[in-house]
């Protein structure tokens, strides 16, 4: 099956007992044993429920992977996903990335004897000096968060399994329909199944996809023991937004190229970031590893002091938190998402107060533009 087909059937085609088209969501905590030492399959919802397993099935197949783990976000996936990890053991990260990742490592796995290297993983020759004989991981985001810099997939898979370790990466920017990490050699896929996958700004979730046996058993046993599985109907919600995904990440795509060129043609626009200009600096490189530039376009104001006036005076466009939905919204990164991130590492990699960032949606563009065009109008 093609991706496409897998959005809509993977894992399901319908309910043997009532022909339920629509995976049937299975509100139920426990299950009832037929008797001592017998099982259904599921025993308890922490451990496995038949809807976050319909889920959990259909995404390992987008991705091209054998297993998938669903959980309650995607804080909760990369959480769990460190678990494979012992104290000592040092991780290369992407210093330009999601700011809540940043939070969890720094803040709190820090402390248990991690160590983590902020590291710009878009230039190769960093993480070959930031890697150390504890190192056990590369962790990226490509493209980056928000700066939208490209790092190799695979020039990075092959140097970390040169080395032993593994590669993981953080796909949901373009999420399946426009790239697949695993096919490039990444041993892990991370997504914020709250972004485009479930895609309509109402439920969280969060994923890990890949191939490997040995890790399997020990993410099983740390989603179980975590207890940060991804509830059922949250599931089912996250399933109806995969349905859509391709058709969403398309429209999404289309619209930002239109939204990119004309912020560029903006007098009071500096820079506009975005992967699907043939200028952009490691465009070849996105277009020899990913199927589209997506919706996620960052831009430079000329003056900084008229980011006040633009968030408030938006309207068709949210100001808010988050990405990758039906709904554009606009943010300010230096004091939304990178907020956790400090100053000085937030300024080198480029996260200044001029910089807003679009996740564009699938409204009418040109709705999208006069909106635009009459927030960034002064007086
Ligand atoms: C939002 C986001 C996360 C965190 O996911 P939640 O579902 O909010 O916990 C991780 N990585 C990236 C790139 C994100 O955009």
């Amino acid at each position: 099956m093609k991706t496409e087909t897998i959005l809509l059937h993977g894992g399901y085609s319908f309910d043997p007992l009532t022909g339920a088209v629509s995976a049937p969501i299975y509100q139920s905590a426990t299950f009832r044993h037929p008797a001592l030492g017998e099982s259904t399959g599921y025993d308890y919802s922490r451990a496995v429920n038949p809807t976050r397993s319909v889920l959990e099935q259909r995404l390992a197949l987008a991705e091209h992977g054998k297993y998938g783990l669903a959980f309650s976000s995607g804080m909760g996936a990369i959480s769990s996903l460190i678990k494979l990890f012992q104290p000592g053991d040092n991780i290369i990260v992407s210093a330009d990335l999601y700011g809540g990742t940043y939070r969890l490592f720094n803040g709190y796995y820090s402390k248990y004897g991690f160590s983590f290297s902020w590291t710009d993983t878009s230039d190769f020759e960093r993480i070959e000096k930031d890697f150390c004989p504890q190192t056990k991981a590369i962790f990226i985001e490509t493209p980056s968060n928000p700066m939208m810099k490209v790092t190799d997939i695979r020039r990075c898979a092959n140097f970390i399994h040169e080395r032993g370790g593994f590669l993981i990466v953080d796909n949901t920017f373009l999420s399946p329909w426009l790239q697949n990490p695993l096919d490039l050699g990444a041993d892990f896929v991370i997504h914020s199944g709250t972004k485009y996958l479930a895609g309509h700004h109402d439920t969280l979730s969060g994923f890990i996809l890949h191939s490997n046996d040995e890790a399997e058993a020990r993410l099983r046993d740390a989603q179980m023991s975590e207890g940060a599985a991804l509830a059922p109907f949250d599931a089912w919600l996250t399933l109806r937004g995969l349905k859509t995904l391709a058709l969403r990440m398309d429209k999404a795509s289309r619209n930002a190229e239109v939204i990119a060129g004309w912020l560029r043609r903006h007098p009071a626009v500096e820079k506009v970031f975005w992967i699907g200009f043939p200028d952009h600096p490691q465009y070849e490189l996105s277009c020899s590893q990913s199927r589209g530039a997506g919706g996620m376009v960052s831009f430079y104001m000329k003056d900084p002091g008229h980011i006040r006036e633009i968030l408030k005076k938006v309207s068709l466009i949210m100001f808010a938190e988050s990405l990758g939905g039906t709904d554009s919204l606009i943010t300010y990164p230096i004091i939304q998402t990178h907020s956790a991130i400090p100053e000085a590492m937030r300024l080198a990699a480029g996260v200044n107060d001029k910089l807003l960032r679009l996740s564009v949606g699938i409204e009418d563009p040109g709705d999208l533009i006069a909106d635009l065009d009459q927030a960034f109008s002064q007086g």
